[in-house]
């Protein structure tokens, strides 16, 4: 009998895990593949997109070309969710499957009324309008802001700012130009290690970057941060990283637990209920040093490829079942046509393992070639 899978989200971890079925289990299962946003945007492009490096246009797919023979997509807010009987409800329809897969990631808010006064350069709105203004910029002090933590993908801030200082530069604004990058945490991608993390602090240092870590905003005005140590700037052009938070409709669910996040079997993605598995961001996975796994793509990705072998195994009623390692990478762009490239094992005990490749135009090149081949693989 035809089983039927049900994939809530279809962003990174979503699309792998039905593109993954499709080919493992298409003949004998059924795939359907939830979808609020009709617009499907590869989000490491953003950064690309708020330098004028990419159209809107280019960053994105609609989101009815994941369907194929084997995937149902249902475009819809996801209203409701019950994992004991493995069904959802969107648009009043309830749905119900054999196995449900929860790839929902987070949901992104504006906080201290940041978004009345500067661009969120994580939506492909803000990164549009960031870029808008960039174009007329004069000179004066441009800031990208982390208000607070966590927020995915622990390099895009300090890739941010170093696309922007490059931008600068080339249109000989630098001498009338600063660029400060404001976070809560306590030095660039923490979780990587001291050296890794060291080694990336001095990078963008070294491009004049003012880099303020341990740096929380209390509040903002239309042309002033204000931090809790009583630091403050005035400033003239601010992108923000959002306010991250479970999906609402999770929110609430017995799924999540003390950390407000699903918690998850680390190795499987397998969550308390039989047959219902969480991957990517909107998982929370603890590590030994004390911080969570990263929220990045690269591991949605490889939890993807993991949960949709199991539920294929379970379906042939095999057992070769395989688990996610704690393995990740991730590319560092740098400005200038160059980027770096970090990776290893994030399960890594009593620390994560992970070392950085010396940086070049051979890693920008390949972050072009897997965002071209993303596009051309799924969509
Ligand atoms: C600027 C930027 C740069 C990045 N660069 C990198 C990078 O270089 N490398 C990397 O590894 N990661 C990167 N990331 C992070 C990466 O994009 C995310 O970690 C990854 O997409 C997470 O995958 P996911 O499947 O968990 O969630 P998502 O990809 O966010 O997918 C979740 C999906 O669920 C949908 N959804 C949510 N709620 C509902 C609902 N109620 N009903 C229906 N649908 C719903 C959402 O619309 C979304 O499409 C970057 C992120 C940003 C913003």
């Amino acid at each position: 009998m035809n089983k039927t899978i049900l994939i809530l989200g279809a962003g990174t971890g979503g699309i792998i895990t039905a593109k993954e079925l499709s080919k493992k289990v298409g003949n004998k299962s059924k795939i359907i593949l939830f979808e609020k946003e009709e617009k499907n945007v590869f989000e490491p492009s953003l950064l690309w997109l708020m330098v004028g490096k990419r159209k809107p246009q280019q960053v994105y797919r609609s989101t009815n070309k994941l369907a194929s023979a084997d995937i149902e997509i249902v475009i819809g807010e996801i209203e409701n969710l019950n994992p004991e009987n493995i069904s959802v409800t969107v648009k009043g329809k309830e749905y119900s499957g054999d196995y449900m897969v929860i790839s929902l990631g987070v949901e992104q808010l504006s906080e201290y009324n940041l978004n009345q006064y500067g661009h969120d350069f994580y939506t492909l709105d803000g990164a549009t309008n960031f870029n808008e203004e960039l174009q007329n910029f004069k000179g004066g002090k441009i800031v990208i802001l982390v208000p607070s933590l966590p927020f995915k993908c622990p390099a895009a801030p300090h890739e941010a700012t170093m696309l922007v200082e490059s931008y600068i530069r080339k249109k000989g604004l630098n001498s009338k130009t600063e660029i400060f990058h404001f976070t809560p945490e306590s030095g660039p991608m923490g979780v990587a290690g001291k050296e890794l993390s060291g080694a990336v602090r001095q990078i963008v240092e070294k491009k004049g970057i003012k880099y303020f870590p341990e740096h929380q905003i209390t509040s903002a005005t239309e042309k002033k941060l204000v931090f809790s140590n009583g630091k403050t700037l005035e400033y003239d052009l601010l992108a923000y990283t959002p306010k991250h938070q479970c999906p609402k409709v999770i929110a609430n669910t017995v799924l999540v637990g003390k950390s407000g996040w699903v918690e998850v079997n680390r190795n499987t993605m397998e969550t308390n209920f039989d047959n219902v598995y969480a991957i990517g961001d909107i998982t929370f996975i603890p590590l030994e040093l004390g911080k969570p796994l990263p929220k990045a793509g690269v591991f949605a990705h490889y939890q993807a490829e993991i949960v949709a072998h199991n539920i294929a195994q379970k379906i042939n009623k095999k057992n070769d079942f395989k688990t996610f390692n704690g393995d990740g990478q991730c590319f560092l762009e740098m400005g200038d046509g160059k980027a770096g490239y970090a990776g290893g094992n994030f399960y890594g005990s009593p620390l994560p393992i992970v070392k950085m490749k010396k940086p070049g135009f051979f890693w920008h090149w390949t972050k072009i070639w897997f965002e071209k081949i993303w596009f051309f693989k799924y969509f």
